[in-house]
């Protein structure tokens, strides 16, 4: 069966530019790959890839803003609403592609399905649509999250806990694999974050020296540091939190511009696939 990578990640981070990259990479290998594309981002101008399905096919995003009233995101939620009642017919189109036509030998069978996602993330992650396009998307095809970081932009520890805890609820939230995929990183390397993850006290010490120079952890006076102060004792148990989370993660840097480290992406795919038939499946049987 294929597996389904879908793209989160906050707007900017480079849910699309990364789309292309794995898109590219999979039309390259010589193994017979066939990545089907799905894109459900309805206010996308030019996507740099092209899509087997794309929401913009269906749904007129300006136009439902005008026809029911509605601003940006409204409009995007709308949209989608709209694609979800047709989710059927797009499974029944993935189910036909998954598997040999008698008719049309020449055509192989998809091997991925990339799914691409509305630039806002909380529009997708937190609404009734997504959920039921993810969930029916995961009933079929075992189903991985692609979870982008614009690296660059989470490189103090503060919007570095932010991002981690937002992926943790990510995945509370979907009860899908994840890996975190490190975007960018050829304006910045993601070797910091790396360690931050596996190494608890480099992240205590990178914190320490952040508080030191900012105004959280503690009034003046009072000593500074993480062990001082709500902000300080709340990081340090995010921080434990978190390391338990790290456990169950795949984490790979990128760069989406130059295409590095997609072999390392598909590895981990590969991973997280066979995790996803192992441990989610099942779950994902029982709660239905
Ligand atoms: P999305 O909103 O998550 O889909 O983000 P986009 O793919 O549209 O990218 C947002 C911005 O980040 C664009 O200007 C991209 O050119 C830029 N970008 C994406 N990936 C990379 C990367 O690997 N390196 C750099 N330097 N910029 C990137
Ligand atoms: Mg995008």
């Amino acid at each position: 069966k294929p597996v389904a990578i879908v793209c989160i990640g906050m707007a900017g981070s480079g849910k699309t530019t990364f789309m292309q990259q794995i898109n590219a990479y999979l039309h390259n290998k010589k193994d017979g790959a066939v990545p089907y594309v799905i894109n459900l981002d309805p206010a996308v101008l030019n996507t740099p890839f092209e899509s087997n399905i794309d929401i913009r096919d269906s749904v007129k995003y300006k136009e439902v803003m005008k026809e029911y009233n509605l601003g940006p995101n409204g409009g995007i939620l709308t949209s989608l609403n709209l694609f979800a009642t047709k989710i059927d017919q797009v499974l029944n189109l993935l189910e036909k592609r998954a598997s040999p036509d008698p008719a049309n030998p020449a055509r192989k069978p998809i091997t991925n399905i990339l799914v691409d996602t509305p630039g806002q993330i909380e529009v997708f992650v937190w609404s009734a649509s997504g959920t039921i396009l993810l969930e029916s998307l995961a009933s079929s095809f075992p189903t991985v999250i692609a979870y982008v970081i614009d690296t660059p932009r989470t490189s103090s520890t503060s919007t570095f806990m932010s991002n981690m805890l937002y992926a943790c609820s990510i995945l509370y939230k979907t009860k899908l694999p994840m890996i975190l995929v490190f975007n960018k990183t050829d304006i910045k390397d993601a070797s910091f974050a790396k360690e931050w993850m596996t190494d608890y006290d480099a992240f205590q010490a990178a914190l320490q020296a952040d508080e030191n120079g900012n105004a959280f952890g503690g009034q003046e006076g009072e000593g500074g540091g993480s062990g001082s102060g709500y902000m300080g004792s709340l990081l340090n148990s995010m921080s434990l939190m978190l390391e338990e989370f790290y456990a169950h993660l795949s984490v790979v840097s990128v760069s989406s511009h130059l295409g590095t480290g997609i072999p390392e992406f598909f590895e981990a795919v590969k991973e997280k696939a066979e995790e996803f038939k192992r441990d989610y499946q099942p779950e994902l049987e029982k709660r239905r």
